[in-house]
């Protein structure tokens, strides 16, 4: 087996076990590569080892590594800070943006998948930690930004996404993911239209996917548990 592959299946392992563990179905809990600063052969490696969907969170790099990719079937998403003046060199690329932060990125988002004649699917990202180095809506704002973007024509609303507390303290970060919860409740509930099925969560990565799984995760974000440790930049 390659090193990938063998990587690949224990976290699928890691995912099932902690699916079953919350009694949830392994089936509803996606799992998505984040492949920031990998080689495209790597990530090439990775979709011949089933990996399905991938996400990028520099702009530049998805655009870099997109022609390597393109013979390959797989679903981008973009998962990083989108600065506006980057969107129209993302948005043909991806399937998915699960940063929207801003109804501004939203709006330009909109006219961008609008232009294109489709309806892109987005997230919006809550900083759920308030750990000042994280992107995302505050908490409090975010469910009227939710309800102002699944209002928009060429946005699909999945749901919340977040990256959980960096804390070795489990309380800590399973309270940030609760939270995640606790809002996207709060999104469905309000009826406003478009956000009937926006009930999705991304959420959870190499270190704490077994805390995201049970506080309901539908979207693990796995980086590091695959690929290995990234080169610092
Ligand atoms: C890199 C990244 C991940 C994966 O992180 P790992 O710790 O390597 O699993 C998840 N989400 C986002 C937004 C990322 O940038």
């Amino acid at each position: 087996m390659s090193e990938v592959l063998e990587a690949l299946a224990a976290v699928r392992d890691r995912v099932a076990r902690a699916a079953g563990a919350a009694g949830r179905d392994p089936a509803d809990v996606q799992l998505l590569l984040a492949v920031k600063t990998l080689p495209a052969d790597r990530v090439r490696e990775a979709i011949a080892a089933g990996a399905h969907l991938l996400g990028h969170n520099r702009a530049q790099e998805l655009v870099g590594t997109a022609p390597d990719l393109a013979d390959l079937p797989h679903e981008m998403h973009f998962i990083g800070r989108l600065q506006s003046n980057k969107a129209g060199k993302v948005v043909p690329l991806v399937s998915c943006v699960q940063s929207v932060d801003a109804l501004a990125l939203a709006e330009r988002l909109d006219r961008l998948a609008g232009r294109e004649g489709r309806r892109l699917d987005v997230f919006v990202q809550v900083n759920t930690s308030g750990e000042a180095t994280k992107a995302g809506a505050t908490p409090e704002d975010a469910v009227v930004l939710a309800v102002a973007v699944a209002a928009l024509p060429h946005l699909r609303l999945r749901g919340l996404m977040t990256i959980g507390a960096r804390s070795s303290d489990v309380d800590v970060v399973r309270a940030s993911y609760d939270r995640l919860a606790t809002l996207r409740d709060d999104v469905v509930a309000s009826g406003a239209p478009g956000t009937a099925d926006a009930r999705e969560l991304s959420m959870g990565m190499s270190t704490d996917l077994e805390v995201a799984v049970a506080a309901g995760a539908t979207m693990v974000r796995v980086g590091t548990a695959v690929f290995g440790a990234r080169p610092t930049r």
